[in-house]
């Protein structure tokens, strides 16, 4: 995004506009701060400005400022359609590729409003008018906070603004210890606790709600932990009866994978998750230093993300997915060991 970019968007939102901000399917906290926080200041700048989900996202999230007033396409799909149709500005934050809106991709596609993407994921598609893409953001939310300064309004960023951004920052730095927290990403973080962000009442409220059921399938993902030492990997399966058996619900299962990088000497760890509705194995991947997991996730589970982080998918069943797994890892043996 160049200056020429920033006087055209700032031309664009200096009258009233429909419009519509959109996160990526399964959204996490960076995509519903992101959008929830780029709502508040576009509406406070007197825009019809709303957030349409592709489908729910978990309780530890409804909480976010603004969040009952979003709408999931997968449960209001004629609505949210009309209003994308009608839409003359369509955000689309923290993806970068219209497939990752799940069904909401056509609509998207054949929409024609003006799109902006603002996003930290790699190889991002072209799809966009005006593309703030950048590998190197700790977060969305923390994009979002340069994107309003680049328009030179961080005085407009008021609690509830700096509330969503700091959320978003909190959950997609794991804490601010993954590699990606920056010097920068501190700067942002102080001045959005000066806002208003009350950096310990979000922590309690994303972190410190676990439900009894949540912990004790945390105990059986833990019992099912494999350590593989000579490829520095450890891996956890998660069974739908298993699910079923600790009374599932979306977003249990949030950050169980980064136990496996916990151990000593592991530096790759995955999670394989079992969902038999979808047909599909849900796989999460994490790691430290220049392993990447997003290319892992490319070349072997139709997915990516990060370096350090990514998800992907398999057809396979369980048993089966496990075992892909374990007969790829001797290609990576040497660069695991690295
Ligand atoms: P998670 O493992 O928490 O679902 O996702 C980790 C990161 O990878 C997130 O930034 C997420 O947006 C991205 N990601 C998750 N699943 C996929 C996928 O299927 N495809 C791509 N391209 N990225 C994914
Ligand atoms: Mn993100």
């Amino acid at each position: 995004m160049n200056e020429q970019d920033i006087k055209e968007i700032k031309a664009l939102l200096a009258t009233p506009k429909r419009i519509v901000i959109v996160p990526h399917k399964n959204p996490d906290g960076d995509a519903m701060g992101s959008t929830l926080g780029l709502c508040h200041y576009l509406i406070k700048n007197n825009h019809k400005a709303l957030v349409i989900a592709p489908n729910d996202y978990p309780d530890f999230l409804k909480w976010i400022p603004g969040q009952d007033q979003v709408i999931i396409h997968e449960s209001d799909r004629t609505k949210a359609e009309s209003l994308i149709e009608n839409a003359d500005i369509i955000f689309t934050l923290d993806f970068n590729a219209l497939h990752r809106a799940g069904d909401m991709e056509t609509g998207l596609a054949n929409s024609k409003a003006i799109k902006i993407m603002i996003d930290h994921h790699q190889q991002p598609d072209s799809y966009a008018d005006y593309m703030f893409s950048d590998i190197t953001m700790s977060s969305t939310c923390e994009m979002i906070y340069r994107f309003i300064s680049m328009l030179g309004d961080t005085a407009a960023i008021y609690d509830q603004i700096a509330t969503c951004l700091y959320a978003g920052i909190l959950t997609d730095t794991g804490s601010f210890r993954f590699s990606s927290t920056t010097s920068t990403t501190h700067l942002v973080t102080a001045d959005l606790i000066a806002k208003g962000a009350d950096h310990s009442e979000i922590y309690n409220a994303i972190y410190d709600t676990n439900s009894y059921e949540r912990l004790q399938l945390l105990g059986v993902a833990l019992k099912n932990l494999n350590v593989l030492p000579e490829y520095r990997t450890a891996y956890i399966t998660l069974t739908q009866e298993e699910l079923n058996a600790a009374n599932f619900r979306k977003g249990d299962t949030e950050g169980f994978v980064n136990y496996g990088l916990s151990i000593k000497n592991i530096i790759f760890a995955v999670i394989f998750i079992e969902h038999k509705q979808e047909g599909i194995i849900k796989i999460s991947l994490r790691s430290k230093g220049d392993f990447s997991v997003n290319e892992f996730s490319r070349e072997n589970f139709g997915g990516g993300g990060h370096t350090n982080a990514a998800g992907g998918k398999s057809d396979l069943g369980l048993n089966d997915t496990v075992e892909k797994f374990i007969s790829i890892l001797p290609r990576y043996k040497h660069t695991l060991n690295s």
